[in-house]
């Protein structure tokens, strides 16, 4: 008896999309990739980390993803890649800002100048690098989508000082790109997570104690967040649904907004007065 193949009821959001998506070789970035890539989108993997980069390219298939060496704060390299992505797959429809570091963590009063400027320089400029340079690939077709990830480090006060103010800052940005943009068509909205246990997360934790293990720094994630809703836990993958239902036309008519993607963590904190 011969059985036919059963096709998943799984509506593919992106068929015919092309999107870039920077700090794409791990963490969010790279779940993000994957279900972009199995919802029928081609990505252009933008990043530093070249390994890394490049090994997701070979498990997605080189006709639907490309990598790139981007430093999101180096303009040349952001036009480079969106330029990648036009011309391997003929336009842009979607940029993902995502690239992120945490930086420094020292208190204002011995903080190092630079440390500070290079988060603004990743976080923040890289963001608005990229806005500028997707607004001109986009403008011409009068449509396209841009999604950036922010924090809830961006609303709520952080230890990582300069971390927290380039994500407010993602924040703003999301809402004056927005105010420009939509009349073009472009939809611009940001994603903020709470914690997620990512290698950027890790190394963070690390730096407060070295020797936290993986499987330590797992259940801290879900202690930390202290949510119960069944079933669900903060992982890459959630964040990236999140990434996918911005990409797609199910929110045709959402711009300007911040999703913040916690599980309830913002609103589960409660003051004790
Ligand atoms: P991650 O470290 O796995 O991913 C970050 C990626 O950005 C890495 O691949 C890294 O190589 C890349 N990157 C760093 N600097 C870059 C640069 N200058 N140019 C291009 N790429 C660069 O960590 P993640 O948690 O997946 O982080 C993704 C985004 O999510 C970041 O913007 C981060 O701030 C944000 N975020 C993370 C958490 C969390 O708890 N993990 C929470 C809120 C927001």
């Amino acid at each position: 008896m011969a059985y036919g193949i059963i096709l998943s009821p799984i509506k593919w959001r992106l068929v015919g999309k092309v999107a870039v998506i920077t700090g794409a070789a791990t963490g969010i970035g790279q779940a993000t990739a994957r279900l972009f890539v199995a919802h029928g989108a081609k990505v252009v993997i933008a990043d530093v980390k070249d390994d890394a980069g490049q090994t997701l390219v070979n498990e997605l298939g080189t006709d639907c993803s490309k990598y790139i060496h981007c430093d999101v704060s180096k303009e040349s390299h952001v036009a480079a890649a969106v330029n990648l992505a036009v011309h391997s797959f003929g336009k842009l429809d979607i940029l993902y800002n995502n690239a992120g570091i945490v930086g420094s963590l020292s208190p204002f009063e011995a903080l190092p100048v630079d440390e500070f400027q290079k988060v603004l320089d990743v976080n923040l400029l890289g963001t608005v690098i990229g806005i500028k340079h997707a607004a001109k690939a986009m403008i011409p077709a009068k449509q396209g989508v841009i999604i950036s990830t922010a924090s809830i480090g961006g609303s709520i006060p952080g230890i990582a000082a300069a971390y927290s103010i380039s994500k407010s800052g993602v924040i703003a940005t999301t809402y004056s790109a927005s105010a420009q943009l939509t009349k073009h068509g472009i939809r611009v909205n940001c994603i903020s997570p709470g914690l997620v246990a990512t290698p950027l997360s890790l190394s963070h934790f690390r730096n407060l104690n070295p020797d936290l293990s993986e499987e330590q720094f797992e259940k801290m994630v879900d202690l930390e967040n202290f949510s119960n809703i069944a079933g669900a836990r903060s992982t890459p993958e959630v964040i990236a649904k999140a990434a996918l239902f911005l990409a797609s036309d199910d929110s045709s008519y959402i711009s300007g907004h911040n999703l913040v993607v916690d599980g309830g963590y913002l609103t589960n904190r409660s003051f004790s007065f």
